[in-house]
């Protein structure tokens, strides 16, 4: 057993030395059975901090590091690196988190030092019993699975494609483009959303380095970084896009209808055509119409079959069946991005029951050029507005709903109120709770609008009604807000609202997330690993997130993201091989009585059961050493290396003994 351990002990400048009596803890350790030296230093981390343990190494001063500083989520590699450098297993050291769980939680100095000093004693008693253990590396397949096709999706997967890397884009809808393919225009900067993004979507279908599967949806995933097997389910579209050339005879033809926006007042606003066959809108890519079999005469009623006697190319197949296709990936790109907060919910603004109030996704078609209505602002009833009420925050920064800020609604209700402005008559009241403009060019955008004519009535809209108080109000939808500039209660009458509805995550996120083992948040979105420091990556290595199924956020911000990922994987893909966790659990299957246990308890899916031996098996790439299946095996025949039962009694020990 080693007797000489080298403790380090830091200041994270004031974080840890303002609370914890940096010299009690010194003189402490220095007593310490196996201690052989201590020292202390303001910042461990830095250069000089890391150079002092490779000093010591180097002489062969100690043979085992305990470093006390903060948590291992933010240093432990930094410190495992410095003993590698200096030719000590990195196993061979152990951290005790005296910041997050001392100096920053504790109000008392006193006891905040007493904390510290037991959890340093804790450390050194389990470094005593430290073992190396052997590093561990995988190869890495350079294709990459990307899900989710809107504007995060297809950045990385042209990012990755143009660096000559191969990419399966999966999109579940029948075209990719995601939101942005539904805009007319994008804050700030006002360009056409179409001019944008279709020359990156045809890039996208044509790309030698992508295959692209849309109507399809990932079913499973297994594996680890490097080596994921994916199945994805191609969706029947009941036209064969080999034979197909999107001429549109079948649509136009169509006597089938789908009705795309149901329980909304503005039902048949759509991109595309709303026939039963269809294409979600004209730039689809690719250019490929697909039946919705809930409204196709043929599939409903066994009627009908126009489509296949119009379609001179013969591309319809009635009986086109799903088919599931397999593929080997290195890693897994989740942009599945979000969806709008459905506002029936919120009665008192009367969206589905009163006409004319919209979702802002509702707006963005009805202004779309390419939309049901050519770009023209109607009502319901085909006429003009002459005033229009735009509501912040519906559902976000609620905690009834979101308690977050959507980020977005702010900058599209005023794209909204210069649309409006530029293409009607009508008067504009936008109610805000705060204007938040914090892009580049986004203030600008503001200030710019506040020289528009727009009415801007500060304060949280109650109420939205049909039901007049005065003769003003006759005819038209009223909203009643307080604005708490003029300290008022208000109603203004106008002829149709829109509101400004929350970016919530995808309903699919839930089932994805499970299939690729990483965490959604309370917030419904994606768990990143570091929120600053590992903003695209998660908990497990080769998944990766991007996009709005991160967070709420803009498109700017989400294409800086795509490209983070892009370069996060392309680094992963370069050097060919990887190292993963070498603190893995082991099963001893002499004691394993094949229960099976652990096999539905491991989050990572890493245990298998061998049917012909009778006993469960941990595949080590796929385990990260989390102890779940240790705690839980009655049989006690797991292991968790670098965790062992002689390990974690030593911790306890060292706690008790200064207690
Ligand atoms: C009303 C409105 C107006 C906006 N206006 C602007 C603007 O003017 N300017 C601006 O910068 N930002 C704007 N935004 C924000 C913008 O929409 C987002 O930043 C952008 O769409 C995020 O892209 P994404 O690819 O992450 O998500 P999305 O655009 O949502 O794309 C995600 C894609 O993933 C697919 N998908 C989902 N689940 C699965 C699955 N399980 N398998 C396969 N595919 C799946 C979806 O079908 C979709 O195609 C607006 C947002 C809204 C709601
Ligand atoms: S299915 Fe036939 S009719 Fe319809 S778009 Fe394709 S080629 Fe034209
Ligand atoms: S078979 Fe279905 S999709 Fe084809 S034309 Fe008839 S209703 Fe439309």
């Amino acid at each position: 057993m080693s007797e000489r351990i080298g403790v380090y002990i830091c200041h994270c400048g004031t974080n840890i030395a303002g609370k914890v009596d940096i010299g009690t803890l010194v003189e402490h350790t220095k007593g310490l059975a196996g201690v052989r030296l201590v020292r202390e230093y303001k910042f461990m981390c830095s250069d000089p901090g890391q150079a002092l343990i490779q000093k010591d190494l180097e002489a062969g001063t100690i043979d085992r590091v305990v470093v006390a500083s903060c948590s291992p989520l933010m240093h432990e590699n930094t410190f495992r690196k410095v003993c590698e450098r200096s030719g000590l297993n990195p196993y061979l050291f152990t951290m005790a988190n005296i910041r997050e769980q001392c100096s920053w939680v504790h109000l008392d100095g006193g006891l905040s030092t007493e904390k510290a000093r037991d959890l340093i004693s804790a450390a050194v008693h389990r470094a005593r019993f430290l073992e190396p253990l052997e590093k561990r590396e995988v190869s890495i397949n350079p294709r990459t699975l990307v899900i989710g096709g809107g504007i995060a999706g297809i950045q990385t997967a042209l990012d990755l494609a143009d660096a000559g890397k191969p990419v399966v884009l999966v999109e579940k809808e029948p075209s990719i483009g995601g939101h942005m393919a539904q805009f007319d225009k994008t804050f700030p900067t006002l360009d056409c959303s179409a001019c944008i993004l279709t020359p990156r979507m045809v890039s996208v279908g044509q790309h030698a380095n992508i295959d692209l599967l849309t109507w399809a949806e990932v079913e499973e995933v297994k594996g680890f970084v490097g080596n994921f097997t994916v199945k994805v389910r191609k969706k029947a579209r009941y036209v064969d896009p080999q034979l197909c050339n999107g001429c549109g005879t079948c649509w136009e033809k169509c006597p089938g209808t789908r009705v795309p926006r149901k329980g909304s007042v503005h039902e048949k606003l759509s991109l595309g055509p709303t026939t039963s066959i269809y294409m979600p809108f004209m730039q689809a890519v690719p250019p490929v119409p697909v039946i919705d079999t809930e409204t196709c005469i043929h599939f409903t009623k066994g009627k009908c079959g126009i489509c296949k006697e119009q379609c001179e190319r013969g591309a319809i197949d009635y009986d086109m069946k799903d088919e599931i296709v397999e593929y080997e990936v290195g890693n897994i790109v989740i942009a599945t991005g979000h969806q709008v907060f459905d506002p029936t919910i919120i009665k008192r603004y009367g969206y589905g029951s009163v006409p004319n109030v919209l979702t802002a996704l509702e707006f963005e078609v009805l202004n779309c050029a390419s939309g049901s209505t050519g770009g023209r602002i109607l009502m319901a009833d085909g006429s003009e507005p002459k005033s229009i009420g735009i509501v912040h925050c519906v559902g976000s920064r609620d905690r009834h709903y979101h308690e977050y800020c959507s980020r977005v609604c702010c900058m599209y209700a005023l794209k909204y109120a210069h649309l409006i402005k530029e293409k009607t008559n009508a008067e504009v009241y936008d109610f805000y709770i705060d204007m938040r403009c914090f892009g580049k060019g986004y203030e600008e955008f503001y200030d710019r609008l506040l020289g528009e004519d727009v009415r801007f009535i500060r304060g949280k809209v109650a109420e939205v009604t049909e039901v007049p108080e005065r003769s003003a109000e006759e005819g038209k939808l009223i909203v009643s807000v307080e604005d708490t500039l003029l300290g008022l209660v208000r109603r203004v009458p106008v002829d149709m609202v829109v509101l400004c509805t929350a970016l919530e995550a995808h309903d699919t996120l839930p089932a994805v997330a499970k299939m690729c083992s990483v965490s959604i948040g309370r917030d419904g979105f994606i768990i990143e690993k570091h929120p600053k420091l590992g903003p695209v990556a998660t908990a497990t290595d080769g998944v990766f997130v991007c996009g709005t199924s991160q967070g709420a956020k803009d498109i700017p911000d989400t294409v800086a993201q795509a490209s983070a990922v892009s370069a996060a994987v392309l680094s992963m893909i370069t050097r060919e091989k990887i190292e993963i966790e070498s603190a893995t659990a082991e099963i001893d299957e002499e004691r394993c009585s094949g229960c099976r246990i652990c096999n539905n308890l491991c989050p990572y899916l890493a245990i298998e059961y061998d049917d012909e031996k009778g006993v469960s098996r941990i595949n080590e790439a796929l385990c990260k050493g989390c102890g779940t299946c240790v705690a839980a095996c009655p049989s006690n025949a797991i292991t968790a290396k670098h965790f062992s039962n002689r390990q974690i009694l030593a911790e306890i020990e060292g706690i008790l003994s200064v207690s």
